[in-house]
């Protein structure tokens, strides 16, 4: 009786109803129903790290097309405190911002920030380094983060101090922050990670899963929050495609697709996932954000995707164009005096040129940093925009294949630049 009624209430303020599905693919088109607006998917979400999208203000994130925006919550439990947060009335309240929101559940930044902070490892090593120094029998007082069944016990990246998180922790973070769509706790490994390894944190992450849900629903009980599970698995088929089994069975709202993928098999590791996930929940590929991933992503069947490249890389100078990225700070462009992609329609596009905004760079100001944070993001937005314009037309195809020649068209790109790492 109980279990009927939450469903019924929980309908009211979050639902996902698919419109459309791509012939012979994964795809879909769909609309998310959140107790703040609608989101169409596929959909960028933009990452607002610590409740706020660096340089850029609520109106000039919803002007330049954003729909939904993503906040951390390990930062915000560092700073301000997720308390501090309740009290402004949310992390949305809190930004001044209307629209659907969501946070991640902390585990990436636990393993990999807090693992990895300052030592220059990167987020695909970070995993293995913690599988490494535990097989090695390294001093567990020296490391970042350990992690036993019951959570985690990390440092904090910011002074040291010890603290301890585990799937109820979490969730009453993520209750205080109070985003629309919130992420159950979760392992994030390495890909590189071996078999045995997986496949212990995976099933770590299932029980972590079954612990979260039953939190969430404690806390929860106006349902005005929508969980999300997290697959993991790693690189391994078979771990994938048991995550998603286990986990499409439990009673979560939707699902993130976690972990680090090797980038030769993403598009299929994703397509394992998402054919046996329940096909009438949402699906949001996390920390994917590079457009040759988002397409793979797209076709093989996730909705959403996150990434705090566009505005990260922009504030460094690098700009997003359909010829592929570029450096404006570049001496060519002292005296360029076109917008910084001339088929763009940003505002920054629309008032501005590459000469202007190569001087505010040049010259450390924080408008040219702001402008050319506008035009990535909206470049990106517009982008799976554009994607799900063409799966309406069945025009799927022609069109990654037409974006993907040009914007990769120059060898000197690098990918590795655009990491989603937070
Ligand atoms: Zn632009």
């Amino acid at each position: 009786m109980y279990t009927k009624f939450m469903s019924e209430n929980k309908k009211k303020h979050f639902s996902f109803s698919i419109k459309k599905k791509m012939k012979g693919k994964l795809g879909r088109i769909g609309e998310i129903q959140t107790p703040h607006g609608k989101i169409q998917t596929p959909a960028f979400v933009s990452v607002g790290t610590k409740a706020n999208v660096k340089g850029l203000t609520p109106e000039m994130i919803k002007e330049l097309g954003a729909q939904v925006v993503l906040a951390n919550t390990y930062h915000l439990y560092f700073q301000p405190g997720d308390e501090i947060v309740k009290k402004a009335g949310g992390f949305p309240k809190m930004m001044h911002w209307d629209g659907p929101t969501m946070t991640d559940s902390g585990g990436f930044q636990v393993f990999s920030l807090g693992e990895a902070f300052g030592t220059g490892v990167s987020k695909v090593a970070s995993g293995e380094d913690i599988v490494v120094s535990e097989r090695k029998g390294y001093d567990k007082s020296q490391k970042f983060a350990h992690i036993d069944e019951e959570g985690v016990t990390f440092k904090s990246h910011l002074n040291g101090s010890m603290h301890r998180f585990t799937p109820e922790k979490s969730m009453e973070i993520q209750w205080n922050l109070g985003a629309d769509m919130i992420f159950a706790f979760d392992e994030c490994t390495s890909p590189l990670a071996p078999h045995d390894y997986q496949k212990e944190a995976m099933e770590r992450t299932h029980r972590w899963a079954e612990r979260s849900l039953k939190r969430h629903n404690e806390l929860d009980r106006e349902n005005v929050q929508a969980l999300f599970g997290v697959v993991q698995g790693g690189r391994f088929q078979d771990l994938r495609e048991e995550s998603a089994r286990v986990l499409g069975a439990m009673d979560f709202d939707g699902y993130g697709i976690g972990g680090s993928f090797n980038k030769e098999d993403m598009a299929e590791a994703v397509g394992w996932v998402n054919s046996i996930l329940p096909e009438d929940k949402p699906r949001h590929m996390l920390g994917i954000g590079e457009p040759m991933d988002i397409f793979a992503g797209v076709e093989n069947g996730c909705d959403l995707f996150d990434c705090v490249s566009p505005t990260r890389v922009a504030r460094h100078g690098r700009i997003y164009s359909y010829d592929g990225p570029y450096q404006i700070k570049n001496a060519r462009f002292k005296e360029y005096f076109k917008p910084l992609d001339s088929e763009c329609s940003c505002y920054t596009c629309k008032n501005y040129t590459r000469s202007y905004i190569h001087h505010l760079m040049r010259s450390k100001e924080v408008l040219g940093q702001t402008l050319a944070s506008i035009h990535n993001l909206y470049f990106i937005v517009k982008l799976v925009d554009d994607i799900r314009t063409s799966m309406k037309d069945e025009g799927f195809e022609d069109f990654k294949n037409s974006f993907i020649e040009r914007y990769y068209q120059k060898e000197d790109i690098k990918r590795e630049e655009n990491t989603c790492e937070i």
